[in-house]
C-alpha cells in the first residue's frame, strides 16, 4: 500500500537508523529526505510544512540527541507526527433509531458501487448488521446490474429498480421496502460523472433530501492524489459530507490524499479500499498506517506470528528467570533456540522498541552457528556459564580446544551475550517480560510500545 511513499520514507529513516550515532547533520539530511518523499507522494504543501517543522523542532532537541536510542527516538517522532496529521479514525454515524442510512457520493469510477457492496459485507459480517442496498445510479447503463450482482453474490438484499425508474423513486421505494424486511442499515449508491457538473450535484442533493442520510460518504480514488481532495471540497460545499473512504489504496497510489484529508478538508477517513474484491476494505487506523508507511510492519500481525512460534511454556520459564534477574549463558542458549525458531521474524523483532540497534544481528547468522554456540557453552564449566565475566584469555583458549571453535568465535559469543543481556534488562524495565506471560496483555503491551516508538 502506498508503495513509493513507503519506500522513500523507509529509505530516509534507514539513513538515520544505520548510522549508530545521530547528529545534527544527519537529522537535517533525513528531514530533507522525508520532505521530498512527502512532496513526491503528492501530500499537500501545508501538511508537509507542518509535519517537517514539528519533526525538526523535536528531533534537534537535546532530549533526542542525548537519549540512549536517538535513532529510535527520531523514528518515533516521525511516526507520532504522521499519526497526528492522519487524525483520529472516523466512525460512521449510526442512528439510534434503525434503520441507519448512508449515502455514497463521488466521481464516476471512484469506486462507489464497489464500496457500497464492501461496506454492506463488512457491516453484515463484522458488526452483525442487516444491510440493504439501493442502486440509484440510473445514468450508467450497467451500474444497477453491477450492484445487484454483488448483492446476490454476498447474499445481501437489494432493491430491484423498475425499467426507466427515476433515482428519487428508487430511493423512496427502497426505504419503504426496508420497513417490511427488517434491515437496519441502508446503503444508497448514487451516480457520478467524470467531472463535477451541476446536474449531478442537483441530483445528489435531491437524493440526499429524499433519504435523509445519517452520513454522506465521499468515495475518493487515492490514485488521483490531491485532485481527489479538490473534488471532495466541491461536494462538501453542496452535500455537507460526513467523511471519506479512499479507494485503490492498494498498488501505487501515492498516498498524498490520505495524508492530507484531515488537514485540508477537516473530514475523517473511515476506510481504505485495498482491492477490487468485496473483502478488500480496511478500517482506517492512523497508527497502523503510519507504522506501515515507516516500514515498521504490521505490529499486530507480527505479534501474532511471534506468539505462534514461541512456545508459551518456554517463554514463561524464560520470563521467570529474567524477572529474577537471572541471565546467564544457559538462558542465552535457550533464548537463541527460541529466537531461531522465528526465522526471518528476528529481523522484525529487531525493530521493536527497547531492542538496541544491532542486538538481533547476532541471531541472523546461519543455523549451523547455533550448533557451535552450543559446543562452546558445553565446553564451559558450570561456574563459567553462570558467570561469563570469569572468561579470561586462558579459559577461552581452553574452551576453544575443547569445542574445536576458534577463540575469535568465543569472543563473538561473549559479545553477543552482553548485547542480549542489555536487551533483557531493557525489556525487564519495559514490563514486557511480565506481559509476555499473558497473550492478551503481551499483544497490547507490544502495541503500546510500538505506538510510543
Ligand atoms: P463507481 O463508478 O464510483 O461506482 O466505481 P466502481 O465501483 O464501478 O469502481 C470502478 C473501478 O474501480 C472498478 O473496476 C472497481 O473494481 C475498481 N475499484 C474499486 N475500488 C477499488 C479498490 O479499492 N482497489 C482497486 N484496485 N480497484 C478498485
Ligand atoms: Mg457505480
Amino acid at each position: 500500500m502506498f508503495d513509493s511513499l513507503q519506500e522513500k520514507l523507509g529509505g530516509a529513516l534507514r539513513r538515520v537508523r544505520g548510522t549508530g550515532a545521530i547528529s545534527e547533520h544527519n537529522i537535517t539530511d533525513a528531514v530533507r529526505e522525508i520532505r521530498m518523499a512527502l512532496l513526491a507522494a503528492d501530500v499537500h504543501l501545508d501538511v508537509v510544512r507542518e509535519l517537517i517543522g514539528h519533526v525538526k523542532e523535536q528531533a534537534l532537541g537535546e532530549a533526542v540527541l542525548k537519549s540512549l536510542t536517538p535513532e529510535q527516538q527520531f523514528v518515533k517522532i516521525v511516526h507520532d507526527e504522521l499519526v497526528k496529521i492522519l487524525g483520529e479514525p472516523g466512525k460512521l454515524p449510526e442512528s439510534a433509531q434503525p434503520p441507519t442510512v448512508w449515502m455514497l457520493a463521488g466521481l464516476q469510477g471512484s469506486g462507489k458501487t464497489t464500496t457500497a457492496a464492501k461496506l454492506a459485507r463488512f457491516y453484515k459480517k463484522e458488526r452483525s448488521k442487516r444491510p440493504f442496498l439501493i442502486p440509484a445510479d440510473t445514468h450508467r447503463p450497467a451500474a444497477i446490474d453491477q450492484l445487484l450482482t454483488l448483492a446476490k453474490q454476498l447474499d445481501i438484499p437489494a432493491l430491484q429498480p423498475e425499467k426507466g425508474e427515476k433515482p428519487e423513486s428508487i430511493v423512496k421505494r427502497g426505504l419503504a421496502e426496508v420497513q417490511s424486511i427488517g434491515c437496519d442499515l441502508i446503503l444508497v449508491d448514487t451516480a457520478g460523472r467524470l467531472a463535477i457538473d451541476e446536474e449531478m450535484m442537483a441530483e445528489a442533493a435531491r437524493l440526499k433530501a429524499v433519504c435523509a442520510p445519517h452520513a454522506v460518504i465521499y468515495v475518493a480514488d487515492a490514485m488521483s492524489g490531491q485532485s481527489a481532495l479538490e473534488s471532495a471540497q466541491t461536494f462538501h460545499a453542496r452535500l455537507a459530507l460526513s467523511g471519506l473512504i479512499l479507494t485503490k489504496a492498494d498498488g501505487d497510489a501515492r498516498g498524498g490524499a490520505a495524508l492530507s484529508i484531515r488537514k485540508v478538508l477537516g473530514l475523517p477517513l473511515y476506510f481504505l479500499g485495498t482491492g477490487e474484491k468485496p473483502e478488500a476494505l480496511e478500517i482506517f487506523h492512523p497508527d497502523r498506517l503510519a507504522g506501515r508507511l515507516l516500514g515498521m510492519g504490521d505490529v499486530v500481525s507480527l505479534v501474532e506470528k511471534v506468539q505462534d512460534k514461541i512456545s508459551l511454556a518456554e517463554a514463561e520459564k524464560a520470563a521467570e528467570s529474567f524477572q529474577k534477574g537471572r541471565f546467564t549463558l544457559v538462558e542465552f542458549r535457550d533464548a537463541l533456540r527460541q529466537i531461531k525458531r522465528l526465522g526471518p521474524l528476528d529481523k522484525l523483532l529487531g525493530m521493536l522498541p527497547g531492542v538496541p540497534p544491532g542486538a538481533m544481528d547476532a541471531l541472523n547468522s546461519d543455523p549451523k552457528q547455533l550448533v557451535r554456540v552450543e559446543a562452546i557453552i558445553d565446553s564451559m564449566t558450570p561456574r563459567e556459564r553462570e558467570r561469563p565475566d570469569l572468561l579470561d584469555g586462558s579459559r577461552r583458549k581452553r574452551i576453544s580446544k575443547g569445542s574445536g571453535v576458534p577463540v575469535s568465535e568465543i569472543n563473538q559469543l561473549v559479545n553477543n551475550f552482553r548485547q542480549m543481556e542489555k536487551m533483557m534488562k531493557l525489556m525487564r524495565g519495559s514490563g514486557m517480560v511480565k506481559a509476555a506471560k499473558n497473550p492478551g496483555a503481551f499483544k497490547s503491551k507490544m502495541r503500546e510500545l510500538m505506538r510510543k516508538r
